[in-house]
């Protein structure tokens, strides 16, 4: 970046930031700390920091509560839940631990139009990062009811499935949604959030559809045409998704961005973020636009550096993302609505007004 041209306003539409915290990491630390205090695991090398995101210009963060279902041997995490009020009592931690952030001075919690307003007009030194609460796998809401209360506590995404929920079916849980994630549609509606259609098996994706008529988004989910997993969306769901004027964020993770990526080396390899852009490419031509492609790297989702494109030593690198978008096409304009402008123009569209 030349001193002249300010850096481009990224937003990130998912970072597990709570659930690092469970796992020990201290996001207040800078990188070279952080990454010195992290235990070697599964996990990987951190990339994710406060310092970290505020040298990227991130913005805006949706920030996940995310809670590990004991039945499932994929959740990576000592600390996990047997039942709904568990779940519910591990996500209001997450929660707290946001508000925490918030009450040291450290990060904002974004939750109506005019604290969005306010919080990008804010151009002094001590401006923050902007945190929009997701929840990621809705088994913290115990019934559909309970809704509500979760939206008055500040959330403002719901995506329902991560594996299977009491609500759907989702990654490797093929199905369609519960009849009480049907009556959940119409709770999270009525509520005001937005749905994240992240994680949702291809029944419940479309049951969903179907039932909630507020604003959809997939705010991490890379192409099945070119990572055929079920993780991954197929075009028919992309072009349902874009169609509502959904966006759609771009995972960082090289075994979501490249079938033939070898995750058991665990070491930089040869993908790109001219592979990140190949999907956000792929986004576009369906949409017929480029507003509904944008990022939701999951950076600390459960890998680590080693799988992560090239360019990538940190969450700051997503700004190097702008040569590989250029070099495909996008304009300069098509850029910045990619890097965070995409997302902004969804939170102007579908926060409360106050
Ligand atoms: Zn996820």
């Amino acid at each position: 970046l030349s001193k002249s041209s300010s850096p481009s306003i990224v937003v990130d539409a998912h970072e597990d930031i709570a659930f690092a915290h469970v796992l020990g990491r201290d996001f207040l630390k800078d990188i070279t700390q952080l990454r010195a205090s992290t235990p070697k695991s599964d996990q990987g090398t951190p990339t994710v920091c406060l310092p970290e995101l505020e040298k990227g210009n991130v913005r805006v963060v949706f920030a996940t509560l995310w809670v590990a279902p004991c039945h499932d041997e994929h959740a990576p995490s000592p600390i996990c839940y047997e039942t709904p009020d568990e779940a519910k009592a591990q996500a209001l931690d997450e929660l707290i631990y946001y508000r925490k952030l918030e009450r040291e001075g450290r990060i904002r919690i974004i939750k109506n139009k005019a604290q969005l307003k306010e919080h990008l007009e804010d151009g002094s030194d001590k401006r923050k990062v902007g945190f929009v609460i997701l929840m990621e796998g809705a088994d913290p809401i115990r019934f559909p009811k309970e809704a509500k209360e979760w939206f008055n506590a500040g959330v403002r995404i719901v995506g329902p499935a991560w594996s299977r929920t009491r609500y759907s079916g989702g990654t490797r849980a093929p199905g369609p949604l519960t009849k009480e994630g049907r009556e959940l549609m119409g709770e999270l509606e009525s509520s005001g959030f937005i749905l994240d259609t992240s994680h949702f098996a291809e029944e419940s994706f479309y049951d969903a559809l179907d039932l909630f008529h507020g604003p959809v988004i997939a705010s991490h989910a890379n192409c099945r045409v070119f990572t055929p997993t079920d993780r991954q969306l197929s075009d028919d769901m992309i072009r349902a998704v874009t169609s509502r004027d959904g966006v759609i964020g771009a995972v960082f993770y090289n075994k979501f961005l490249d079938p033939n990526w070898d995750d058991k080396k665990k070491i930089k390899s040869d993908v790109t973020f001219a592979t990140v852009v190949k999907h956000m490419k792929h986004v576009s031509d369906l949409a017929g636009d480029k507003l509904h492609t944008a990022i939701g790297s999951d950076l600390d989702g459960g890998f680590g550096v080693e799988s992560t494109p090239m360019e990538l030593d940190t969450v700051a690198d997503i700004q190097k993302l702008a040569p590989a978008l250029r070099d495909a096409g996008f304009s300069e304009q098509d850029v910045q609505n990619a890097l965070g402008r995409n997302w902004i123009r969804v939170l102007e569209r579908a926060l409360p007004e106050s």
